[in-house]
């Protein structure tokens, strides 16, 4: 990870996301475009509550609409996005569209935003954050943020109060795909977590791998010792969602549940007669 602390270029520099230097210059230049263009998109993937099995709310996930290439996934422009410091303007964006997305619907739904560990190098988070809530009109509590391991990794001296005083203004703080990477227990001492978000490779054999099945019930023990919600990500099968549902797990998110779609269908199915999870338009519509 970089050193320069501070500096939004190169933030999150990794050899193997290099380009070569033409592509990257031509796909920096088109992102700029894009957010000139309003060409990003968020797409909302809904989240259930296991107790109840109500919506909980939903994951903002950026797409970019390409004129000419159709739909990209942020995989495909993320990494560029944090080398060259445009994730700072384009996080800017995704904060303020999830906050008004969110703002106008029942108050007991909440959404979940995506922040780069280059988000937390600049020192304009914090209000940016602030000013996107107070704009919007969202409750802090409503918000929640991801985040992942690796913003401790990067800068613990800037990240970690940058991470309390999120909490102090009543944002929620997850800290995603939980079990992978560096993710490590002095996290998890280090900072109240509300929620814990497992990854879904750990999900993916929970029916028939037994070190599966332990990981799955450590997270679970985690979870209520922290006082922290968990979250099994990428629920694909009923097998799977049973078993979460078995072992006491707090929420689930995964194609089963629903995929990631545009702001019409989230809002089909937080309006959809209110009978619940059966009516969700789980197959209808464009997804990726
Ligand atoms: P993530 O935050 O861990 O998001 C979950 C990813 O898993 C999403 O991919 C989602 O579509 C996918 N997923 C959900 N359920 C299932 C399932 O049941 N099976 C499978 N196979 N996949 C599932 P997506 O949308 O392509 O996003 C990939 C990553 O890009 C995200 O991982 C996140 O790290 C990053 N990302 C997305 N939106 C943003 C954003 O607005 N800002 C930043 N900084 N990063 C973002
Ligand atoms: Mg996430
Ligand atoms: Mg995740
Ligand atoms: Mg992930």
């Amino acid at each position: 990870a970089a050193k320069e602390s501070g500096r939004s270029t190169f933030c999150v520099y990794q050899p193997e996301m290099r380009l070569e230097a033409e592509r990257r210059h031509l796909l920096t230049a088109e992102l700029r475009d894009a957010l000139a263009k309003n060409q990003f998109e968020l797409f909302y993937q809904p989240i259930m509550q296991l107790a109840d099995n109500t919506l909980s709310g939903f994951e903002a996930l950026i797409r970019w609409r390409h004129p000419q290439r159709g739909l990209v996934a942020p995989l495909e422009f993320i990494p560029i996005a944090e080398e060259t410091g445009l994730i700072v303007p384009i996080g800017e964006w995704v904060l303020r569209e999830a906050c008004r997305a969110a703002a106008s619907w029942p108050p007991h739904l909440k959404i979940a935003v995506n922040l780069s560990v280059c988000q937390f190098r600049h020192t304009s988070l914090l209000s940016s954050v602030v000013s996107a809530l107070d704009e919007k009109g969202l409750q802090p509590h409503r918000l929640e943020i991801e985040i992942t391991e690796s913003v401790f990794l990067a800068d613990v001296e800037q990240s970690l109060p940058l991470l309390k005083a999120l909490k102090e203004l009543g944002v929620r703080i997850a800290i995603d795909d939980f079990g992978t990477g560096y993710s490590s227990f002095s996290y998890l001492r280090a900072f109240a977590f509300d929620k814990i978000k497992l990854d879904r490779s750990f999900v993916a054999g929970i029916e028939t791998d037994p070190g599966n099945l332990a990981i799955v019930r450590a997270v679970v023990g985690i979870g209520s010792g922290f006082n922290a919600t968990t979250l099994a990500e990428g629920i694909e099968t009923e097998g799977q969602l049973q078993k979460l549902r078995d072992e006491g797990f707090g929420e689930v998110q995964g194609y089963l549940l629903g995929k990631p779609q545009p702001l019409s269908y989230a809002e089909a199915l937080i309006y959809g007669g209110g009978q619940g999870w059966g009516d969700a338009p789980a197959t209808a519509g464009e997804r990726m």
